[in-house]
Order: structure tokens, then C-alpha cells, then sequence
């Protein structure tokens, strides 16, 4: 039966709109024991045993393994639909220890070796984890993978691959769940990891309320002010979504699972790590799927820490990408969005896929080139997020602003792009003119902090058409200079880098239980996916194992009374 949110009464007074609509702004001034019992929910609308803000990949990992375990659960999701940037991925999901598709491809791997492969000191990409956590998760490979088998989830059944990280071969890829857009959002194998798992949650009971946002986390007040003793035994409640303009409470008898995935879409909350990252950057997953940091800010105003923070700007794995598809928003190398995806009119353009940057040269928004434009490594990503320019110095700048691949009708040729809607976005992502001084002219976009001067592209240009005569590029060692860049129509296609995996996140421990800047367990909080930190292991493995970790967990955790 439905039950009705009542208020604290001292909350009462000070609300002016909605039931439990303003929070903590309409308190400034008042004390703290009074906001607290302000904000206390005597009453809940819902209530389940578990309960889990994000249906993607470690949501729902985390909902079927709490449902396995008899627990009633609840989840929240803020989209229209499930799945999260787990629903665009690739589906490649190296998970190891002795699979059951391991052994059946005859191959012998152990909870040990996963273990050491991925805290190997000379792998720079996992250098900085926290081994305690590593450890759970290799404990939990196997487990983990025979349980996305059990639930439903297909794998292309041919010999795993390597991976970066492996000395045995781990690395199977789901397959796409239908041929139907609508349901896979892109076509991309990720489908078929949450659209199973969707399935199999919702067989089992899982109760999972779409375009529901959560807004607050609610903790037991009774022992103190709220932040000041953060970690004194006070425990999560539940929490409250937002659903249109309405809220709903949920209590979480047992557990409440931030599974919200991550904050690179949170520009403000990302440039805590890196400074760089200024609104320019685009989010591979967008604009399918948010990473707004919603669960990590409201669990650090509980105190909660972060966790494994320098893996952010670690300069290696996938913070940041060089794009693979230009002159579209969100280039991200292993997603092009199909123009028949139901996201295509947020997305604006496919983007050409580039086969060899050999036919194009890159310049910033000043029109100057900053690096050797064939670099796939960091120094060229660094040169982009913030190469020493003097034009920049006026510009307040912090990122490099956007990056502008600049081409002519001969590389168009040699491509064989078809440079026009829907492969490229003509709304300030795509420009095209007969003359370098026009293209300038012409390029508009709400990332450029000045016009481009058309005299400096035409300059930068020139240079290059000289250094390509002369066979060397004495200002970058552009190796191999083989194309000028001098048959118009000449063309200018966003190339700005990505923004890819949250690679920190909540400091948890190997229950998933979130812990406080104290290193003490926040009761009820428990924390999945790439909102949690630690462990710079790129995307599904990761999620996977540690969502089937929380659900278990906050499925067994004590009853609140
Ligand atoms: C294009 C692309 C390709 C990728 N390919 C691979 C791959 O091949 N292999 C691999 O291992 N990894 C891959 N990844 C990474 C992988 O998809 C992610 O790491 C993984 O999906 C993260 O899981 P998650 O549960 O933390 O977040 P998500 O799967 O993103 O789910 C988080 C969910 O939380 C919801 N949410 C956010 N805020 C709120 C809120 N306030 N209230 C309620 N709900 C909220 C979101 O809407 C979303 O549905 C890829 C990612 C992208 C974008």
C-alpha cells in the first residue's frame, strides 16, 4: 500500500513549496540539529529491503544479485530507460579466473593470477589501486561471469582474447541483444549485457522506477548534527528521487547502492582531479547517458571520501581519448552513433571516421597546430588540453578549447567520406569553404573563446603545405609528410578529445560499504560501478563484479528497526 511522506514538524515551518522540495537552502541560518530534524521522513512513500539509484551495468548486477539473496529491492533510474553507458559499450568483458567459457575454450586461469596480472607495479594504468580491493574483485571473477551466463547474458563463443592486463586469454564480448534500435539504443553489443540483465531483474521481481532521479540521501538524524559526525554510527534510511517535479521517498530497509555511474559529465565535480577538463571535453555515452556525480556529492555531503584520486590524471587508460570520428559532438573511438538510433536528433552527426590522420592536420581555436597529429598517446592528448599558446593568455583558458581537424577535397577523396548530414553535424561541429581564410570565417561554435583569425589558419596552412615540400616538420617531427592540405573545398570537423571512464570515485571497502574521509563505515551506504574508486580497471569488469558484490551485501546487512 502506498503510504504518505510526513514531515518533521520544525521542517514544516520553513517550507514554502512541495512536500519535500527545497532541502537545505531554505534552512541557511537555522542549526543544524534543527536541519536535521527537518529533514527527517517519518512516513515513506516506498520502502524495500535494497534499494539502488542507476539501472546500468552495476545496478543491475547489484538488484538481481540482492534478489537472489531474498531481498526485496527497488531501483531508481533517472533516463527514460535502462542501461546506462553500459547499453552504448562494446560488451567486451574481460572477467577470468576459470570462467565457464574459459574452460570450455580449454583454458586454465586462477583467482591468484588475476590477481597478480592486475596489480603488476609495471602496469601504470593500475599502479595506483588499492590491492585489497583488487583482490576481492579477482576472488570474484568467476563468479561474477558464470552469474551474467546464469542470467541470461550471450557471448560470442569464439577463443577470449588478451587484454592489456592479462597473461590469459579473459577477453569475451556480448552480443547485441536485438536488431531492433529502439531497444539497443545503438546497435552496440553492450545491449546485450543490460537488456538481459533487465530482463532476468525484472522476472525475479525487481521493481525498477525509470525517470526517477535521486536527490537526496536520507540518514538516521537521531544521533547528532549531519555532517559533523559524519560516520557515528548514523545510518542510511532511504532516500528521495524526483520524478518530474514530484518526490518520492524510499526507505531502504537494509541498504541503499549508489550505482549513478560515475561524474564525467560533471564539470565542476571532474576539474577537482584535473583543471584541464573545462566544458569543451564531450562524454563518450553521451547523450544517451549521464555521469552528473550525482551519488558521489550526495555521499561526500555525508561525508563520504573519495578514493584513488590520482588515477584520474594518471595519463594512461581511458580518462580522456583522441577521437576516432570527426566533425560530430561526441566522437568517441569505438561509438558511432547509427543515424537510425533513437538518440540520433540529440546526437546531430555520425561523424567520418578517420582511417590515417595522415590526412589532416589539426589546429586549435587559434588556427595554430600544437603536435604531431599522427601521436596517439598522451603527449598529444597534453598538447591539446593545454599547450603553452600566447594567444591563450588572454582568453582566461584553462582547457585547451576545441581542436579542429582541417582538410581538403583531397582527403575527402582519399577517405572516401561523404562530408554532409547525418555523417557530420553542420550545427557548429562541421564547416566547410573554398577558401582557408572563409573556412576560418565561418567556423562558430559555443566552445571557441574567439573568433578563429583567418589570417593565422591561412599562415598554419601555408607552413604545412611548405614542410610537406620540404619532406620535414620542424616545428612537431610529423613523421612521413605525405598531403598537402590545398584542394578546395577545404573543410574544418571538430576533433576535440573525450571524455571517457570515471577512473575514481567513493572510497569503499571489499563489502562495498562506503567509507568516510575517517576511513569508518557509513552504515546503509553501500557504493558500485564507476562511482566507486580505487581500482583504475577500465568499465565492465569492474562494474560488474563489484555491483554483485553491494547487492549481496546490503541484500545480508542488519535490518533497520
Ligand atoms: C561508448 C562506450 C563504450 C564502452 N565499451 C566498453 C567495453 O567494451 N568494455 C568495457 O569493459 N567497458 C566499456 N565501456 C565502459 C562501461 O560501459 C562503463 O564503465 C559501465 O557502463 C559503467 O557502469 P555503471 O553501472 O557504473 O554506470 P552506467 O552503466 O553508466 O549506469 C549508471 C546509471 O545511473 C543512472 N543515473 C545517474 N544519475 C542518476 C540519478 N541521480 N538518479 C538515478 N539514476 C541515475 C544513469 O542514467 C545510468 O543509467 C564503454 C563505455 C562507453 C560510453
Amino acid at each position: 500500500m502506498r503510504r504518505s511522506t510526513k514531515l518533521g514538524a520544525s521542517r514544516r515551518k520553513f517550507l514554502t513549496k512541495g512536500a519535500l522540495g527545497i532541502g537545505a537552502t531554505a534552512l541557511v541560518g537555522v542549526a543544524a540539529q534543527d536541519e536535521a530534524a527537518a529533514q527527517r521522513i517519518t512516513k515513506w512513500d516506498r520502502s524495500a529491503d535494497v534499494v539502488i539509484a542507476g539501472a546500468g551495468a552495476s545496478g543491475l548486477c547489484a538488484a538481481i544479485m540482492a534478489r537472489d539473496q531474498g531481498a526485496s529491492v527497488i531501483i531508481v533510474e533517472q533516463n527514460h530507460d535502462i542501461g546506462g553507458h553500459a547499453m552504448v559499450s562494446g560488451g567486451r568483458i574481460p572477467l577470468g579466473g576459470g570462467t565457464r567459457l574459459q574452460k570450455k575454450f580449454g583454458i586454465v586461469d586462477s583467482a591468484d593470477q588475476v590477481y597478480l596480472d592486475h596489480t603488476d607495479f609495471h602496469n601504470l594504468e593500475l599502479r595506483y589501486s588499492d590491492h585489497d580491493l583488487v583482490r576481492v574483485w579477482a576472488d570474484e571473477n568467476a563468479a561474477t561471469f558464470d552469474f551474467l551466463l546464469d542470467n541470461g547474458v550471450q557471448f560470442d563463443e569464439v577463443m577470449p582474447t588478451l587484454v592489456n592486463e592479462g597473461t590469459v586469454p579473459r577477453l569475451f564480448r556480448t552480443k547485441v541483444y536485438s536488431s531492433d534500435l529502439k531497444v539497443t539504443i545503438n546497435g552496440s553489443p553492450g545491449s546485450g549485457l543490460v537488456r538481459a540483465l533487465e530482463k532476468s531483474a525484472r522476472a525475479k521481481g525487481v521493481e525498477i522506477l525509470l525517470r526517477h532521479s535521486l536527490t537526496r540521501i536520507v540518514r538516521d538524524d537521531r544521533s547528532g548534527p549531519a555532517f559533523a559526525e559524519a560516520s557515528a554510527g548514523k545510518r542510511v534510511q532511504g532516500i528521495v528521487a524526483k520524478i518530474d517535479n514530484k518526490e518520492v521517498s524510499i526507505e531502504a530497509r537494509r541498504g541503499f547502492i549508489i550505482a549513478t555511474g560515475g561524474f564525467t559529465s560533471n564539470v565542476a565535480f571532474r576539474r577537482m582531479f584535473d583543471p584541464r577538463l573545462t566544458e569543451e571535453y564531450q562524454v563518450a555515452g553521451e547523450p544517451w547517458s549521464k555521469q552528473n556525480a550525482d551519488g558521489e556529492m550526495l555521499a561526500m555531503a555525508l561525508g563520504a571520501s573519495l578514493w584513488g584520486t590520482s588515477n584520474v590524471a594518471s595519463e594512461h587508460g581511458r580518462s580522456v581519448t583522441k577521437t576516432r570520428h570527426i566533425g560530430a559532438r561526441y566522437g568517441y573511438e569505438n561509438l558511432r552513433w547509427d543515424p537510425g538510433s533513437p538518440m540520433f536528433p540529440q546526437v546531430g552527426g555520425a561523424g567520418l571516421t578517420v582511417k590515417s590522420y595522415q590526412d589532416l592536420i589539426c589546429v586549435n581555436q587559434f588556427g595554430k597546430r600544437f603536435w604531431n597529429e599522427l601521436d596517439d598517446t598522451y603527449g598529444f592528448l597534453n598538447a591539446c588540453l593545454g599547450r603553452h599558446d600566447p594567444d591563450a593568455k588572454a582568453k582566461k583558458l584553462n582547457g585547451g578549447g576545441p581542436i579542429w581537424a582541417i582538410f581538403d577535397a583531397d582527403s575527402v577523396r582519399r577517405e572516401e567520406w561523404e562530408p554532409k548530414p547525418p555523417n557530420v553535424d553542420p550545427n557548429g561541429f562541421f564547416f566547410m569553404a573554398d577558401t582557408i581564410a572563409e573556412l576560418a570565417r565561418k567556423i562558430a561554435n559555443p566552445y571557441q573563446a574567439a573568433p578563429m583569425p583567418p589570417r593565422t589558419l591561412e599562415e598554419t596552412v601555408a607552413k604545412y603545405n611548405s614542410y610537406v615540400d620540404a619532406g620535414k616538420d620542424p616545428e612537431f617531427g610529423r613523421p612521413g609528410l605525405m598531403f598537402k592540405v590545398q584542394k578546395p573545398p577545404f573543410y574544418a570537423a571538430w576533433a576535440t578529445p573525450i571524455l571517457h571512464d570515471a577512473l575514481a570515485g567513493l572510497r569503499i571497502n571489499g563489502r562495498c560499504e562506503v567509507l568516510d574521509v575517517r576511513g569508518q563505515v557509513i552504515p546503509g551506504l553501500y557504493c558500485a560501478g564507476e562511482s566507486a574508486g580505487g581500482f583504475a580497471l577500465h568499465g565492465l569488469p569492474r562494474v560488474t563484479v563489484f555491483g554483485r558484490i553491494a547487492g549481496r551485501e546490503a541484500a545480508h546487512a542488519r535490518k533497520q528497526a
